[in-house]
């Protein structure tokens, strides 16, 4: 069931989408050459940390996880699409980093992504990266009462299948809230003027996930959580928590630039 949220609860998870927001900008700001992503991961902590938040991403283990997951941030590098672990690899020139990150203040959940390059870009992966951003934003303009859960996903996938990017199927966005995964589904492709209708008060993480080779095949990783690209090319990801509101879609999840 799709829980409506109280503009006081849309507010206070403004406040939990913050700081996620500063763990994002502050993650970014630290990706160079040469920087691990444990390190990275140990960034967003002192983050959360300041801002007395905690981490849903943290110990979370859902079914299909070995494993409860071991940082606050997923830290998905190339051909890694989504949910890769901040292990002790260090980041090379050109590389191609998406990174997801969760808090939790005051009982309320904040969900954010952004993929950058460090380094010196190749021009593809900053056509990846602008098609994954510009997806995002479709997808957030179509969260406006009246509309269905379909308008999303549909303007999703049809920026994401315009560039020639593959979508992987299976994962997608989601309701947040109270919990970081609450009902309904937000799926990157789909069909306008079906599902959900969207009222006052829902909140969704709306989040593009692109495969740059065009095709829409993954597998799991050996971890039992990195999902990557079956033929290797290079993945990009992005991600905001909005409300639907009478007034519009409000990202909770904004960032100053950076
Ligand atoms: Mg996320
Ligand atoms: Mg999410």
């Amino acid at each position: 069931m799709t829980e409506l949220k109280t503009d006081a609860s849309i507010d206070a998870m403004h406040a939990a989408g913050q700081v996620v927001g500063r763990a994002l900008t502050a993650v970014r700001q630290a990706a160079r050459v040469g920087v691990s992503l444990l390190e990275l991961d140990e960034v967003a902590r002192e983050v959360l940390r300041e801002a007395g938040a905690s981490s849903p991403f943290l110990g979370y283990r859902p079914s299909f996880a070995p494993t409860p997951f071991p940082g606050v941030i997923c830290a998905s590098v190339n051909d890694a699409i989504v949910h890769g672990i901040p292990n002790g690899l260090r980041l090379r020139d050109g590389d191609l980093v998406s990174i997801d990150c969760g808090a939790e203040l005051d009982g309320w959940v904040g969900d954010s992504a952004i993929s950058f390059v460090v380094g010196r870009p190749r021009p593809a992966d900053l056509r990846l990266v602008e098609t994954a951003e510009r997806a995002l934003a479709a997808g957030i303009d179509a969260a406006r009462v009246g509309n269905r859960i379909g308008d999303i996903a549909h303007a999703v996938g049809r920026v994401c299948r315009t560039a020639g990017y593959g979508i992987p199927a299976g994962f997608g966005g989601h309701g947040v809230g109270r919990r970081m995964h609450e009902d309904p589904d937000v799926p990157n492709e789909g069909r306008p003027g079906r599902g959900l209708p969207l009222r006052h008060g829902m909140v969704l993480a709306i989040e593009p996930m692109l495969i740059g080779g065009g095709k829409d095949a993954y597998y799991e990783a050996e971890d039992g959580w990195t999902l990557r690209t079956s033929d290797g090319s290079r993945a990009a990801h992005a991600e905001h928590t909005v409300a639907v509101t009478d007034a519009g879609p409000r990202i909770l999840t904004a960032r100053e630039a950076g």
